[in-house]
């Protein structure tokens, strides 16, 4: 009865809920990077050198990125492995391995694609307005590194100018790495259950996972209020719409960033969230789940 209860738990959802605290020194760092370019670029603005054109290429700056967000993506598919009932095998240490590096590199180029649209705001900034170069350092190395660089701009532009071009708010940043933190977690989530269905399949049994259901999230009234209740197949994509847009995007979940159209219309602050199902299987009159016989001796799950 033991393992009965395992599964119980199991099918409860027994997500491991991603760590905040260490998530938020990743993205501290990530946003200390940003910094340090525009400082970089503004205070390098007169001299243009080959040194200078390479710091500001993202195969350059994003290595240090890519560096971060694959060990972060690693220990947290890790941790949602070894409360799965994934065994440790080549082929899944492979396919995590896989996993784990394909969604730190869609989370990178997100993150390299705000730096991109900052240091444009930036250069327009120093194209067109004047910025007291020697106050904006003196600012930079008063306040906290992770300080906007947007409102230090603000403060340094000289009268009379005003700042055009755009960065990103701090209330847009936190949000950004919101999103990639949801879409992380939720697509590991999913990464996981994959893994699940091919390991029983391996064994010849049926798909654990079989069907996935759309939960709008109660805290927005508009967006996704339609979707709640969908249920398709777990290999399958939603249909989502967008009810105050009309656009649609087909989502293998709820918050999934690596869709079609990659805009932010259905996924950016979305806090829907997505459900699995496992049908039960009658034989000969007995209701049971085969996956609950066929995975009672290997409950000890990953490593
Ligand atoms: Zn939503």
């Amino acid at each position: 009865m033991r393992m009965n209860k395992y599964y119980k738990s199991y099918l409860h959802e027994r997500r491991i809920t991603i760590k905040k605290d260490a998530r938020r020194l990743l993205h501290r760092k990530i946003q200390q990077i940003n910094n340090q370019l525009i400082d970089k670029k503004i205070l390098e603005y007169d001299t243009t050198s080959d040194t200078t054109i390479d710091t500001f290429k993202p195969a350059v700056y994003g290595s240090e990125i890519i560096k971060l967000n694959r060990i972060a993506t690693a220990q947290d598919f890790q941790r949602l492995l070894n409360n799965s009932m994934v065994t440790k095998a080549d082929w899944s240490r492979l396919v995590a391995n896989n996993t784990a590096r394909d969604v730190a590199d869609k989370i990178t180029a997100k993150e390299i694609q705000r730096i991109e649209s900052n240091l444009k705001a930036v250069e327009n900034v120093m194209n067109d307005a004047s910025v007291n170069i020697s106050q904006y350092k003196t600012l930079i190395e008063k306040l906290p590194p992770t300080t906007s660089r947007q409102e230090i701009l603000n403060r340094t532009l000289e009268r009379g100018h005003n700042l055009r071009g755009r960065e990103y708010t701090q209330r847009e940043l936190e949000r950004l790495s919101r999103d990639l933190e949801r879409y992380k977690s939720n697509r590991l989530d999913y990464e996981t259950k994959r893994m699940e269905n091919q390991q029983a399949y391996r064994e010849g049994l049926d798909r654990i996972h079989q069907t996935k259901t759309w939960n709008w999230s109660e805290l927005e009234n508009t967006r996704h209020s339609q979707m709640d209740g969908q249920t398709v197949d777990f290999a399958s994509k939603f249909e989502v719409v967008n009810e105050v847009t009309g656009d649609t995007d087909y989502l293998l979940f709820a918050g999934d960033i690596d869709n079609e159209h990659n805009n932010c219309s259905n996924t950016c602050n979305c806090q829907c969230w997505t459900s699995y199902e496992n049908e039960e299987v009658t034989v000969e009159n007995q209701s049971y789940s085969l996956s609950e016989v066929a995975y009672s001796s290997t409950a000890q799950g990953w490593q």
